[in-house]
């Protein structure tokens, strides 16, 4: 298990980590198994999607803005101003389990591994990676 930190530099954003998770992943004794990415934050998440071109993260930011507003009367706002992130992590959630092959990520062409800010920026977000093998 091995974790590393991302700092955030806008309110929201997505990040590629793909690089940093497929490094870790080369570097430990596993030919074949599953990879566990965990964001450990309730105000960010993690996705798999395309990569390439960047404004598919900011279709998706966009998106989850119309289906879930800033400040629309939300409960939590009485206590941090932040509940529109606290449901859209819920609604992405918070990891994902990528497959590994030959001792490294498989992903599709256009798939990368996403780190979703949506209450940043944040100095320090921290991510999980565990890889398990399988026999
Ligand atoms: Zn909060």
């Amino acid at each position: 298990m091995t974790t590393f930190t991302i700092t955030t530099t806008q309110h929201k954003q997505c990040i590629d980590i793909t690089d940093r998770v497929r490094k870790i992943v080369r570097g430990m004794p596993v030919t074949n198994g599953l990879c566990h990415v965990m964001v450990l934050h309730a105000t960010a998440a993690i996705i798999v999607n395309e990569n390439d071109d960047p404004n598919i993260g900011v279709d998706l930011l966009r998106a989850l803005d119309r289906a879930i507003p800033d400040h629309a009367n939300w409960l939590h706002d009485q206590v941090d101003n932040n509940a529109q992130a606290h449901i859209k992590a819920a609604a992405l959630g918070p990891s994902e389990i990528i497959p590994v092959r030959d001792g490294d990520l498989l992903l599709g062409t256009w798939q990368g591994i996403m780190l979703v800010e949506l209450d940043g920026p944040r100095t320090e977000r921290r991510v999980v990676v565990s890889v398990l093998p399988i026999p």
